[in-house]
């Protein structure tokens, strides 16, 4: 693909993405929101605990949402309960949410942006 072609297509999902004008935006700047909004989602730890989230709710074309579950696994991968919980949709499962509203980003859109840049730095 040459630059006009990728060019055309990071201004086309920029729009998608942001809806405005993307020839008022510095290239620069206009890269660097293409790889905030499509780079692979990091997924934090739990705000509560600091454990690592587990998938809530996926699929069906919504938001991925995590939450920091009340079991863990011992070294059989039996499900065990941590410490304080109940095992129940507790207050910590849903203060801890996290939404993925990108769906874990968009790997080709960051490998074109990647490519773009190297092209442009050949010319
Ligand atoms: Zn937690």
């Amino acid at each position: 693909m040459g630059t006009t072609k990728l060019k055309t297509f990071l201004d086309w999902a920029l729009k998608k993405a942001g809806n405005f004008e993307t020839s008022e935006i510095p290239e620069d700047m206009l890269l660097q929101e293409l790889l905030s909004r499509y780079e692979a989602t990091k997924i934090p730890p739990c705000r509560i605990c600091g454990g690592k989230l587990s998938v809530r709710r996926c699929g069906g074309g919504e938001p991925t949402v995590y939450a920091c579950s009340p079991n863990m696994y011992d070294e059989k991968d039996n499900p065990i309960l941590k410490p304080g919980r109940n095992g129940s949709v507790d207050k910590h499962y849903r203060d801890s949410e996290f939404i993925d509203y990108k769906h874990g980003g968009d790997s080709l859109v960051i490998e074109l942006i990647d490519r773009y840049r190297k092209t442009k730095s050949l010319m």
